[in-house]
């Protein structure tokens, strides 16, 4: 009898909650390969837990697979180099771009909080710099290298600008006997988007580690809230109001200035100014330009009839890297558009609009993300008629439209889908990032629906991928 290959794989984070994503696959006296090392976000950027130690030697891991470049999938790895992990760092070129300037940008917010809390931060500059050493040239989607005894394949998953799953194929003997592929999906995309090209297909996977974030509902089809958002900035405009879109800076406001763009040029709505007031947007946005390879064939069509302005750029936009032109916009009359961050009003240059705006009965304050419980964003969008901003009392008096189609995640019918197309094959779903009844309803959508055997692991389990056939 030859000996198996024993494959464990462990749920440190993003398990039973959305934020946090943190998986580890050991293989029995081989490599130890770490999927993601997120952030745990909750009303601060940087959740207490965040500090504490690893539960594993992080110097022990070989590789670090990055899936894509939100917080909540990168913003431990500074700490996890800190504490010890020089191991390669693996991901897509854009994803590799993008981190960097979220890395920095984080430890601003960051250090602020550490400061704030009387704590030193959870990471420093040298240690971003350490981070970007071990990341490893970006491998383009569908290129197929081997590390130790795998097989890997990074491909589309159309959640952001290089967002992938990361597919290992090992064979679960010394001499081969039997194949197996595991996939993790990191973040699904809620294709067909507007930029991205569709989430690959996947047919033939033994095990998945999945996303869960929408598991348990729908949204709202995507010409449905192209034609709210078109309504919201009419109506904004007949009232001569301004138009206040807290937004996040990777992919959704890239989206919103392409739908803008596209309204405008097709004569659908009036030209007026739309400010985009995010240093961080304005350096993710160039990025998006840099790898227009990465798009639809749609957007890279329309990239190409003028690949100097880009698909987001056109003549009413203004974009105010600087302070004193972001404190400038409400110099500049009605109606307008600004686009700020953060998404969910919980930080950024979003609050100094809010503060100005909130009071206008004839504004609009325009929320097309998942905003978080105890956020301000939160708070506004339960209806609350007077908020706290930055120490004082501001009145809601302004209109708050909430859409949900510009989600980047799939709903729950687009998850299934996605599973059933590799259910034949698979042993074993193991669904992940998303809160607890999110998780655990698609769990029993995916045993009802496709017969196909899952489980939502808890925080710390660990699981042997050979036991489960
Ligand atoms: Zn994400």
């Amino acid at each position: 009898m030859l000996k198996r290959n024993k494959i464990k794989v462990t749920f440190y984070g993003g398990a039973g909650q959305v934020t946090g994503a943190n998986f580890l696959l050991q293989e029995e006296n081989g490599l130890k390969i770490l999927f993601d090392c997120g952030l745990v976000q909750g009303k601060k950027i940087g959740e207490e837990m965040n500090r504490d130690a690893f539960p594993y030697n992080p110097a022990e891991i070989d590789y670090l697979f990055v899936s894509h470049a939100h917080i909540d999938h990168i913003g431990r790895i500074p700490k996890l180099v800190r504490d010890g992990f020089h191991g390669k760092i693996i991901s897509t070129p854009p994803t590799k771009e993008i981190a960097e300037i979220m890395l920095v940008d984080s430890l601003g917010i960051l250090g602020k909080e550490a400061k704030h809390d009387n704590k030193p931060p959870i990471y420093d500059e040298d240690d971003c710099r350490k981070t970007m050493e071990l990341w490893q040239e970006g491998i383009p989607y569908n290129k197929e290298f081997t590390i130790g005894n795998f097989t890997v394949r990074l491909s589309d998953s159309g959640h952001i600008l290089g967002s992938s799953m990361t597919e290992l194929v090992w064979t679960d003997g010394p001499t081969g006997f039997q194949k197996r592929k595991l996939i993790y999906t990191g973040d699904l995309g809620n294709s067909p988007s507007i930029i991205l090209r569709d989430t690959e297909l996947i047919a033939d996977a033994d095990y998945l580690i999945m996303e869960s974030c929408y598991g348990d509902r729908n949204h709202e089809p995507r010409d449905a809230s192209r034609g709210m958002l078109e309504d919201t900035i009419e109506n904004t405009v007949k009232r001569n109001g301004a138009l206040i879109i807290p937004a996040f800076s990777i992919e959704k406001t890239q989206e919103i200035l392409f739908e803008i763009k596209r309204m405008m040029e097709e004569s659908r709505i009036p030209l007026i100014k739309v400010f985009l007031d995010s240093p961080l947007a304005i350096k993710v946005t160039e990025v998006y330009k840099k790898y227009h390879n990465y798009m639809n064939a749609e957007a890279m069509k329309l990239f190409n009839i003028d690949p100097e302005e880009g698909l987001f750029a056109f003549p009413q936009l203004h974009q105010t890297p600087t302070t004193e032109e972001s404190i400038a916009i409400k110099n500049f009359a009605n109606p307008k558009i600004i686009i700020a961050g953060s998404g969910m009003s919980n930080g950024g240059r979003i609050l100094h609009h809010e503060k100005n705006y909130l009071p206008d009965p004839n504004s609009t304050l325009l929320l097309t993300g998942y905003q978080s419980v105890q956020t301000l964003g939160r708070i506004i969008q339960e209806g609350e008629k007077s908020v706290r901003i930055m120490g004082e009392t501001i009145p809601v008096k302004a209109s708050v439209v909430t859409i949900t189609g510009y989600s980047g995640h799939k709903g729950s019918d687009d998850l299934l889908e996605f599973v059933s197309d590799t259910a034949d094959q698979l042993k074993k779903a193991y669904i992940v990032l998303g809160e607890p009844k999110s998780s655990l309803y698609f769990v029993q959508r995916v045993r009802d629906a496709l017969a196909v055997n899952a489980m939502a692991p808890v925080y710390g389990e660990s699981v042997i991928l050979d036991d489960e056939d």
